[in-house]
């Protein structure tokens, strides 16, 4: 067989397991067998491109590429054991960033090596394509980390005219594409990378804080292009199936969080959601009262039910509540309490987020609905335990034509008999909007940090 085939069949192999990777990853289930399968794909596309002799023709090249690799691993190793789950989304900013601008540098390189010969127009269009993509996706990620990281503010950033001066460096790079297509210059295209890093920084400033691991799905799938842009100028057909890979499930799931959240992706965009905040003002508003109860009150409601809901949200990903949560869940089971957590697609800050921290408290499989299996057995539930969440339960959503989330789908706890709401003031959520489920007469609310009061409700729970 010749080492031509054998590459083909190798890379084959590689890129098996990567699509089998996908499919796996596609449920909390498989996902850590997921994570195997494309690491595996990895490890043997890496082995067998070292194992090319012309690898070690050039011995500078060789010491770079080992050097290069200890640098990303002695940092990608210990970001990624060590990152906290409410930090997942500014890590996946920052390794697509790198994507990003490591498919930009294999494009400039590759144009800076083919623009002393005469090439293929076409081919100056994929090296191109890779600069822009790969240079758009690094300095967007970067923003998008900054964003997430609070180095920056969390809010849109906007002025007049925004969106007219991004169209215009946008229109103003195609040109200057094609001018570099029509001349090969170098100068042209060290401009064009300028001009792409900048449109990646002023395309994310007005993506408001809790949009961008939507907008990062997006940049992720960017990257894939990128990569697979390289491929096509390096003729490697393994670049160009992976970066497909990425650039097509990217698409997806950006596809399915805005549906998720039932706004439309032009509408994440650039409409600088989350800028404006519109309620919170306190209890008494609008002359509507709240309830509030001890942990001691609860308790009982919670230990003489006979199903209870508990629905996380984003405030207990800040807390680090889930193993309270499944603590609290325990108590009540072994009362004989039917528990279930009934999980919104886009509770927290990123999609599946919930199953994550939820199955890092080891909380069984069995014990968590989706959404709409959940809301099927909501009306038959004696307390919905609302943990750190807001908007994925505010009935606004369903009821008032005009609101912002008016059509994201939500759990229907306001169908439970009960609703306990643990959070540590009256402040809205991401969306910024006033939740009437609050003032509604058959909810209590437990004030504090989620993790406390879960704890204060586990032992008066075990005292009930
Ligand atoms: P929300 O952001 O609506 O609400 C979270 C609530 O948690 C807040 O009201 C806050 O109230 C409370 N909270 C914060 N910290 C704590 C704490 N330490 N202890 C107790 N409570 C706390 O969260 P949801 O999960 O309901 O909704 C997610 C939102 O994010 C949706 O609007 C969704 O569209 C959006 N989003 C989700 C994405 C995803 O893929 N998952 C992607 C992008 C956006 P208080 O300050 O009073 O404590």
């Amino acid at each position: 067989m010749s080492r031509g085939t054998a590459t083909d069949l190798v890379y084959l192999l590689a890129i098996i397991g990567f699509i089998l990777a996908l499919k796996a990853l596609s449920s909390p289930r498989h996902a850590r067998r997921g994570n195997l399968l494309g690491a595996a794909g990895m490890v043997i596309a890496v082995a067998w491109t070292f194992s090319e002799p012309s690898v070690y023709s050039h011995t500078r090249n060789l010491v770079l590429i080992v050097v290069a690799m200890v640098i990303g691993t002695a940092i990608g190793m210990p970001a990624a054991r060590f990152v906290k789950m409410t930090a997942m989304p500014q890590m996946v900013a920052c390794f697509n960033g790198v994507g990003g601008g490591a498919a930009a540098l294999v494009s400039i390189t590759e144009f800076i090596a083919l623009s002393h010969k005469s090439i293929a127009l076409y081919k100056v269009g994929e090296v191109l394509f890779g600069v822009v993509v790969g240079s758009v996706s690094l300095s967007g990620s970067a923003v998008a980390f900054a964003k997430l990281q609070e180095l920056m503010t969390g809010r849109p950033v906007t002025y007049p005219g925004q969106q007219a001066v991004n169209a215009a460096i946008a229109v103003g790079i195609v040109g200057l594409v094609a001018a570099v297509v029509a001349t090969a210059s170098t100068p042209l295209l060290a401009v064009v990378l300028g001009l792409s890093l900048v449109l990646g920084v002023v395309f994310v400033l007005p993506v408001g804080g809790a949009d961008t691991p939507v907008l990062i799905s997006l940049l992720n799938s960017f990257t894939g292009l990128a990569v697979a842009a390289s491929g096509f100028t390096l003729n490697s057909d393994l670049l160009i199936v992976a970066g497909t890979l990425v650039g097509a499930s990217g698409m997806l799931l950006t596809r399915m969080m805005s549906a998720a959240m039932g706004r439309s992706l032009p509408n994440i965009l650039f409409s600088a959601f989350g800028s404006v905040i519109t309620a919170g003002t306190g209890p008494d508003a609008e002359g509507r009262t709240v309830r509030s109860g001890t942990p001691e009150d609860i308790a009982v409601l919670l230990a003489y039910a006979r199903k209870v809901a508990i629905v996380p949200g984003y405030g207990l990903a800040v807390a680090q509540g889930q193993h309270a949560a499944r603590e609290l869940a325990d108590a009540l089971s072994g009362r004989g309490v039917e528990v279930y957590y009934a999980i919104h697609p886009v509770a927290g800050r990123m999609p599946g987020h919930m199953n994550v921290l939820l199955a890092e408290a080891n909380v069984p499989y069995d014990q968590l609905e989706e959404m709409d299996q959940a809301n099927l057995e909501m009306p038959t539930t004696d307390v919905a335990l609302v943990v750190g969440a807001n908007d994925t339960v505010n009935p606004a959503a369903n009821n008032t034509p005009g609101s912002p989330i008016y059509g994201m789908p939500i759990v229907h706890a306001d169908e439970a008999h009960n609703i306990v709401f643990l959070k540590r003031s009256m402040r809205p959520g991401f969306a910024g909007i006033d939740n009437e489920l609050l003032y509604d007469p058959k909810t209590t609310m437990l004030f504090g940090d989620a993790k406390d009061s879960l704890t204060k409700l586990v032992a008066a729970v075990n005292a009930a």
